[in-house]
């Protein structure tokens, strides 16, 4: 039975929580995170969700992370990466931002599911394979603190720690804090978005030591445009940071024919 958050050890302990949960199971059967039909094991999707799911697989490009329709050499890059370079070194996202994707991102934002970003985590993991070298630290997108206080819940940080929990890698929620309350992204142009968030984003005075010289890997439920992964981006560079990669969940990929 695979659990997205819990560490299922052995020992009695372990089996008097393995017990509970098979009477959670029993009382509580597990459901699809998406459309709530009956599934076989917790934390997962019903087939009919899952296919409707895009994974982005190879060949991507090697900066953006932006699929390609067909391969067009190992080194070939987008033409997004081409003509507007990011500040930070990788993006990669486990999927297309499809509409079951919005859904789920919808669900986990408000905290609906807990145990959502421990699925979405799992698809992050091996979307990201090529970023957990080196013993990066994950840095979750922060939001301002009233608007954290009025939610209670960041999902980029529930992604974080579920991603801690497979990849043995650390979290640091202080490196960057965002101290401008900025609009909402959703249905401001490029520009607009980019004008939203430029300067929004303070990074830790000590970042540098506080990572011990370990890169950054930014962690994100969505990217659209990436104004707010590259403003959180150049905010750590000014602060002496070098490595700085970005995982998502899901990518808007234009052009696609799909929700923004
Ligand atoms: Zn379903």
């Amino acid at each position: 039975m695979e659990l997205g958050d819990a560490k299922v050890k052995a020992g009695p302990a372990a089996a008097i929580v393995r017990l509970g949960r098979g009477l959670l199971d029993f009382v509580y059967p597990p459901t699809c995170l998406d459309c709530g039909a009956p599934v076989a094991t917790t934390a997962s999707l019903c087939p009919g969700c899952f296919g409707k799911l895009r994974p982005i697989t190879a060949p991507y490009c090697p900066v953006m992370g932006l699929p390609f329709e067909v391969s067009i050499g190992p080194d070939a890059l987008s033409a997004e990466a081409i003509a507007d370079p990011p500040p930070f070194d990788r993006a990669r996202s486990a999927v297309l931002y499809t509409e079951v994707a919005q859904a789920l991102v919808a669900r986990m934002k408000y905290g609906d599911r807990p145990e959502l970003a421990g699925f979405c985590a799992r698809m992050m993991h091996g979307a990201g394979r090529d970023l957990w070298e080196g013993e990066p630290v994950l840095v979750p997108v922060p939001l301002h603190f009233w608007r954290q206080v009025s939610r209670r819940y960041n999902q980029s940080t529930e992604l974080a720690r579920a991603l801690a929990r497979l990849t043995g890698l650390k979290v640091d929620t202080g490196i960057v804090r965002r101290t401008r309350l900025t609009r909402q992204q959703v249905g401001l142009s490029k520009d607009a978005r980019q004008r939203n968030v430029a300067g929004a984003f303070t990074p830790h005075r000590d970042a540098v030591a506080r990572l011990k010289g370990r890169g950054v890997v930014l962690v994100d439920d969505v990217i659209t445009t990436g104004s707010t992964v590259k403003a959180i981006t150049r905010a750590l560079k000014r602060a002496g940071v070098e490595k700085i990669d970005v995982i998502s969940f899901a990518r808007v990929v234009t052009g696609a024919d799909l929700p923004i």
